[in-house]
């Protein structure tokens, strides 16, 4: 079946622009690598001199050259690139690859040249990558395509690779090729002008030849459209991220508790979670994951064996598995007893098997086959630290062949120094890492894209209720020129919303203070409400716990007094009186909108200590059901939520429920800039659950 960008990714012409007979200048640089690699296509070098270069005929112009061409690669001067696209167009090319730069990364001119060369291209429906970019690679020796000027060329392979920035791409081509690890296909976007990261996940996502794709990403041509894809491609093959480059924070609202504690990168890192995307810090884990990803079968669970010849760096490895969550395995007594059958007295067949010095690559064999079959282990990390009285190369293909006959992952450990190259001799052998840490690592990264793509795709809440009612609500505050609403507004807001909040009234005055409490019973809360009083606490304007309209008028007075201490002027605010509701666990909900993601929702441990411990999660809209879930899950502080020491847990469906609904709400009424709910008080009655203090703040 053919894909959607193959004339680019699988030329069958390709007419090289700017081609060049000269070995330094880049139109040289990319003819000669074009045609050393042994691309298997047709090539038609242009040039308006007419000397043949590297042997093959030249043509004066893309129009002149004699068979249909795929893809043109365009390395003319920047002031050439719009004349060269036109004629490209004319002469029926289907994709251009820019490679010129100048454009949109150096100046205003440049940004509006690359404008001119987009709407070209969209007017004629002709593709384009770049530009600025450093071409794109397929390996496939039925092809063989390197059109790039990388000094290195790509080591072939199962990896897919696209990269923002060309000059990390041949950083990454060059650690390849010292590691052992190959790429399918590898793409350099440049500046993105047409084709980014969305095209061509989506390119690849049908793509047997691209099993495992990788990515380094700068910024996102377009957030949304990013989820929706990258979270339908992870679904079929695992997509390992590094995403550099935080955007700037500074746009952001931060008046709020979730505006605050939102930092410049929690809109990517929650996209990218969402996505199901594997993200990593940089390009060895990146590449590191990508080995596993393709050479190993996913795991089916944590627990791991190490098998190794050395006892210190089987701890160590041991070690790192357990800080990375995974789980060191309690083998069978039966696969025990085993080993001990085969291996010396010294050795040790707990978990980590120490076979001693003196293993080599038959026991390294042996033993690995008894671990992979043991229904304990659901992977095996092998550490060979140099045998004395063996060669590494052939404990590798030893444990090589053993792994192929099992179907659990196996990440091996060679600690052996300028041994390590020769280990690529071996032909797609089970992955080698130089270190325990870096293998633990990735084993866990795989483990946790498994658990991902295990759990089914929750649903996203369609609605959260009436938006005309709610619209209503928020009406008035936008006639004043936007602000915050005011306490009846945001409750009504949020029942609205279908958000559990406490019985309220607001009142100003004694008598109908008394009365509101009176109506909604007592034990009351009692507060002073006003548009600046953002902490109510902090100036004594919050009464908890008033048994009688004795305690209550007593409290008023208090509040009276301490408020005009606080410099309030009478009359300056008035009251909120609230059912009490002892014993909650306190936790903010809250929302804030970056310019880049939209709605950003916030979970956290609520109260007073949310700035200080920041335990808290973002999301960004659609959030579904099981997102919203794994939000509240993933709070460091869960056990105090969930019990802990003896102490009853509460439900958390409440927490839930009210994420969806107010990543619902943002998304439904875009005049939310923030929301903060603070405290959500949770019981372990799931109807139990009661919103007493909230903020809204609406611009048009
Ligand atoms: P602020 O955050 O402006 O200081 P809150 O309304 O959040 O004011 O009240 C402060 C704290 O008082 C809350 O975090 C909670 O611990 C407690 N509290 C407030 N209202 C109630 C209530 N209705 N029932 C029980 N506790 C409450
Ligand atoms: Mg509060």
């Amino acid at each position: 079946m053919p894909g959607l960008l193959d004339f680019m990714l699988r030329p069958r012409s390709i007419a090289v622009i700017g081609a060049s007979a000269r070995p330094n200048a880049l139109g040289g640089r990319v003819t000669a690598r074009l045609l050393q690699t042994g691309y298997k296509g047709q090539v038609y070098l242009v040039n308006p001199k007419p000397d043949p270069i590297l042997g093959l005929p030249t043509y004066p112009s893309v129009s002149a050259v004699p068979g249909p061409v795929d893809m043109a690669l365009v390395i003319v001067p920047r002031d050439a690139v719009i004349p060269t696209a036109q004629e490209c167009c004319r002469a029926g090319v289907r994709g251009l690859v820019v490679i010129t730069a100048g454009f949109r990364e150096v100046d205003e001119e440049g940004r509006q040249l690359e404008e001119e060369l987009v709407a070209l291209c969209r007017a004629q429906g002709v593709r384009m990558i770049g530009p600025n970019c450093m071409g794109v690679v397929n390996t496939n020796p039925a092809l063989s395509m390197d059109a790039t000027f990388s000094p290195t060329p790509a080591l072939a392979g199962p990896i897919g690779f696209i990269s923002q920035s060309g000059a990390l791409g041949v950083a990454v081509l060059n650690i390849c090729h010292e590691r052992n690890i190959g790429f399918s296909q590898f793409v350099s976007m440049g500046n993105k002008a047409d084709i980014g990261e969305n095209e061509l996940l989506e390119a690849w996502e049908e793509d047997p030849e691209v099993p495992v794709i990788t990515l380094y990403l700068e910024s996102f041509k377009d957030p949304a459209r990013f989820l929706d894809i990258a979270r339908r491609v992870s679904r079929r093959k695992p997509v390992v991220v590094v995403k550099a480059g935080r955007t700037a924070a500074g746009a952001r609202a931060a008046s709020s508790h979730t505006g605050a504690l939102a930092g410049a990168d929690s809109g990517a890192e929650a996209l990218l979670k969402q996505a199901g995307v594997v993200r990593v810090d940089g390009v060895e884990e990146m590449l590191d994951d990508a080995m596993v990803f393709s050479r190993c079968p996913l795991p089916g669970g944590p627990r791991v064996a190490v098998l190794t010849n050395a006892g210190g760096p089987g701890i160590l490895a041991a070690d790192a598995l357990d800080m990375k969550g995974l789980v060191i395995a309690t083998l069978l007594d039966e696969t025990q007893r085993k080993l001990r059958a085969i291996l010396p007295r010294e050795a040790a067949v707990g978990n980590p098997v120490d076979m001693i010095a003196s293993a080599g690559p038959e026991q390294y064999g042996a033993c690995l086959d008894l671990l992979l079959a043991d229904p304990n282990v659901d992977a095996v990390v092998p550490v060979v630290v140099s045998p004395p009285a063996w060669d590494a190369v052939d404990v590798l293909a030893s444990l090589k062949e053993v792994t192929g006959r099992h179907s659990k992952p196996v990440l091996t450990v060679f600690m052996v120094g300028n041994d390590l190259k020769r280990l690529a001799q071996i032909p797609d052998p089970p992955p080698v890492f130089r270190l325990p840490e870096a293998a633990a690592k990735a084993l866990a990264d795989v483990l946790a894209y498994a658990k991902w793509r295990e759990t089914p795709e929750g649903p996203v809440l369609s609605s959260c209720g009436d938006n005309r009612e709610i619209a209503a609500f928020l009406q008035p505050t936008l006639d004043q020129g936007g602000g915050y609403l005011p306490p009846e507004a945001t409750f009504q807001v949020l029942a609205a919303a279908g958000l559990p909040i406490a019985p309220w009234r607001t009142a100003s005055g004694a008598a109908l203070v008394s009365r509101a409490a009176s109506e909604i019973g007592f034990p009351v809360v009692l507060k002073a409400v006003a548009p600046a009083l953002v902490h109510k606490s902090d100036v004594g304007g919050v009464a908890l716990n008033l048994k009688s309209h004795e305690e209550l008028s007593q409290a008023l007075s208090k509040m009276e007094q301490a408020l005009g201490r606080a410099g309030w002027a009478p009359g300056s605010w008035s009251y909120l009186i609230q059912a009490f509701r002892p014993g909650g666990r306190e936790v903010i909900v809250g929302a804030t909108r970056d310019p880049g993601y939209g709605p950003l929702v916030m979970f956290g441990l609520g109260g007073k200590y949310v700035e200080v411990f920041r335990d808290v999660q973002f999301g960004i809209t659609p959030l579904g059901r099981t997102e919203a879930e794994r939000m509240v899950q993933s709070i460091r502080g869960l056990p105090l939520l969930t019990g802990t020491r003896g102490e009853e847990g509460v439900a958390l469906d409440p927490a839930i429920s009210a994420l969806e609904r107010i990543a619902r709400l943002c998304q439904d009424h875009p005049e939310i800039k923030e929301l903060d709910v603070n405290p959500l008080l949770l019981y372990p009655g799931p109807g139990e659950a009661a919103v007493v203090d909230a903020r809204i703040r609406v611009e048009l």
